[in-house]
């Protein structure tokens, strides 16, 4: 780094953590407990130099007191993870991987990656996990993340990426509807695009179970029971219909299968809506009004309505609403999906996504498999088919999955019905864990390799609005770790292949283009170069002919045509079903789970970070003052949360910002306040995500006196 005399260089990169992406810069101090500081950077346009408290204390996840610094072997005379060289880290995963293919066959080798993981190592893992091990059974944590909101957006326009504009679009708008979205807590710094549309004079209504601090700026709160939105969406549509706010035009020259989604719509009255969500018809009419009368308008969804055993019937709905209101392929209006994990848009398009191939294909497309195969110089047929969804794979652990490489998940705390997850990963004969901690799921694996993080390493991400962009290398990474692509490159060294398997990103990123060339998601025409000098490149960008100039890129899809075959929008009939689990009188309270402003996730990196402890320091039940006497519990009291799938204790935290019939839990939190233990792992046929967001508990106050 430069430096010496003069004052050292802040380097401008990316904050580690959630899909915003923010902007920050990093100034190495050569102190061991503090390596980096954070400087303002306020030229990246998605923040302006504002970042959330996870993102200014995330130096202090560089600090070698609470990172692993040297690789750990579980001895088998004491059962213990203890210090190992990488020469026998790397050997023992390559034996453990090799003997269980050769045992049992490749699909008993399962890998679980990461949506924090650059595109550089999901495109990486997707590989290796394909060619190395030849294994169909690769997926990732991205799948509990926006899958059922993916599987909408590409169901409808023919194409899924999270937003399909950028985030600057969103404070000139006229209405957005925001549905089960936290971002006062979970993206902090977005939160003033919404404080600016209503400057602007937009109107903002915030769909939600809990009056949350986001919901305190809207114009109008929503508030159904947990899993009832795709209800609340068609009954609003109901009443588009009733009232002659359809825009026909938009319907009849953009869209097709409007006839069907209409009949479905109008057979949910909002008499019965009302009773199914418990919100007044008088609200939903107010509702439609506000987004009816504005020209323009957004619905934008997070996990509330995408975690669900009907997720992606849920998006579908609030799509149906927007496109029979003309409010997508227009500027300033569409539906937008808010990714969660930092590459949550990126870790879904470039292959450890058990049914993706890079550039966003289709693993089961002839074309795309051919087209793969050829930029990796091996047979399409020698590809392996689609393997199974993040939550089946990790059931079929110990079954016919054996063994197990993870790469930046901790799945013990962030998987649905945890304490059976948990069961399943200590059921294997190998589990091998690369990571930057010793997370809970680290502490379960027989081989742990400490790997670099974002301050040290250069890779690039893709934000929620389908930005390519890129971390920077500012610091020097500690002599005992590796990068996860070095990890990938010895190991596949080891395992026979010498070629193919770069440790250097920008090599890994020239592949990566053309692997995705002419795919969905096009990166053929972005460069290291091209994402330093333009403040990111938004995807499509394909490459151009010798002499054309450089594609600008896509920050905004659809105005011309969606991107189905004929390229119409399509309009898919949903109608409401119940929850997989419905309370009843031995569960008769609806659970439902979220995030805190200062955890971040499984609580890996922020529940080692002292400022971020102290703010919040662990679980807590949230319920309404009615529930909590009729229970007579009182602030602060244990209580515990009983489902069919186990217990877990916390605190009460009581408020009327919560519906009577319904608790709150974050999931941050490993232990006995595991709120993940509760959840059910009931799946949406399409996406295959789990239900987080709602399942039915008992409430059993601890107190004795
Ligand atoms: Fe980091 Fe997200 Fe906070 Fe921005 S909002 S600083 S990206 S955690």
């Amino acid at each position: 780094h430069p430096g010496g005399m003069s004052e050292v260089t802040a380097v401008p990169t990316h904050c580690p953590y959630c899909a915003l992406q923010c902007g920050m810069s990093l100034r190495p101090t050569g102190a061991p407990e503090l390596p980096a500081e954070v400087v303002d950077r306020t030229d990246f346009p998605v923040n302006r130099g504002a970042l959330c408290g996870k993102g200014r204390t995330a130096p202090a996840v560089l600090s070698s007191r609470v990172r692993l610094t040297g690789p750990l072997v579980r001895r088998p005379d004491t059962g213990a993870l203890e210090p190992a060289s990488w020469e026998e880290a790397l050997a023992a995963v390559a034996d453990g991987l090799r003997r269980t293919r050769a045992d049992h066959g490749p699909d008993a080798v399962g890998v679980f990656g990461g949506g924090g993981l650059t595109n550089e190592k999901a495109y990486t893992l997707g590989k290796f996990a394909r060619l190395v091990l030849g294994t169909s059974q690769i997926d990732y944590n991205g799948r509990f993340c926006m899958s059922s909101a993916a599987a909408a957006h590409g169901r409808a326009f023919g194409l899924d990426r999270g937003l399909p504009f950028p985030l600057e679009d969103i404070p000139k708008t006229g209405c957005v509807i925001l549905v089960g979205s936290n971002l006062a807590e979970t993206m902090p710094p977005a939160l003033r695009y919404l404080t600016e549309l209503k400057e602007n004079g937009g109107k903002l209504i915030v769909v939600d179970p809990r009056r949350t601090r986001t919901a305190e700026h809207a114009d109008l709160h929503l508030a159904p029971r947990p899993g009832t939105d795709l209800a609340l969406a068609l009954g609003l549509l109901h009443l588009v219909v009733a009232e002659g706010r359809v825009d026909e035009e938009f319907v009849r020259e953009r869209t097709t299968g409007w006839e069907a989604a209409r009949a479905g719509a109008m057979s949910h009255w909002p008499e019965q809506v009302e009773r199914i969500t418990g919100v007044p018809v008088p609200l939903l009419r107010e509702a439609v009004a506000l987004f009816g009368d504005a020209a323009t308008g957004m619905v934008l969804t997070a996990r509330g309505p995408e975690q669900q055993s009907k997720g992606t019937d849920t998006v579908g709905a609030w799509i149906n609403l927007c496109l029979a209101t003309g409010k997508a392929g227009r500027p300033l209006s569409g539906y937008g999906c808010l990714t969660g994990q930092g590459n949550g848009q990126g870790g879904r398009e470039h292959g450890q996504k058990a049914d993706q191939l890079p550039g966003y294909r289709k693993l089961d497309d002839p074309a795309a498999r051919a087209h793969v195969a050829g930029v990796w110089g091996v047979p399409p047929e020698s590809l392996p088919g689609p393997g199974r969804s993040a939550y089946e794979l990790l059931d079929a652990l110990g079954g016919d999955v054996k063994a197990l490489l993870l790469m930046g998940s901790n799945p013990v705390v962030s998987a649905p019905r945890a304490a059976h997850v948990e069961g399943r990963l200590r059921s294997l004969d190998f589990l091998a864990v690369a990571d930057v901690v010793l997370s809970e799921t680290a502490a379960l694996a027989d081989v742990v390799l400490p790997v670099t993080q974002w301050a040290e390493e250069t890779g690039t991400m893709t934000n929620l609005e389908g930005r390519v962009l890129l971390r920077r290398r500012a610091l020097t990474p500690p002599p005992g770790v590796r990068s996860d692509l070095e990890v990938l490159h010895a190991l596949a060294g080891l395992l026979g292949w010498e070629k193919g398997f770069s440790a250097d990103p920008e090599e890994v990123f020239e592949e990566l283009r053309r692997a995705s060339a002419g795919g969905p998601a096009d990166y053929a025409g972005i460069s290291y170069r091209r994402i330093e000098e333009e403040q990111g490149v938004f995807w499509p960008c394909p490459e151009t002919g010798p002499g054309e100039p450089e594609h600008a890129g896509t920050p905004r899809l659809f105005l011309d045509r969606f991107a189905t075959p004929d390229g119409r929008a399509r309009f898919v009939p949903v109608v409401h079903r119940a929850a997989a689990e419905e309370t009843d009188a031995e569960y008769p309270v609806v659970l439902t789970t979220g995030r805190v402003v200062s955890q971040y996730q499984s609580g890996a990196q922020t529940r080692r970070v002292e400022e971020l402890n102290a703010a919040a320091p662990g679980p807590f039940v949230e319920l309404h003052p009615r529930l909590a006497e009729r229970l007579g519990v009182a602030e602060g009291e244990e209580l515990a949360v009983v489902s069919r799938r186990g217990r877990a204790v916390a605190p009460a935290r009581i408020t009327a910002a919560i519906r009577p019939d319904t608790v709150f839990m974050p999931f941050h939190w490993a232990g006995e306040g595991r709120a993940n233990t509760l959840v059910n792992p009931a799946l949406d046929p399409i996406s295959r995500m789990p239900e987080f967001k709602v399942c039915a508990v008992r409430l059993e106050p601890l107190s004795t006196g």
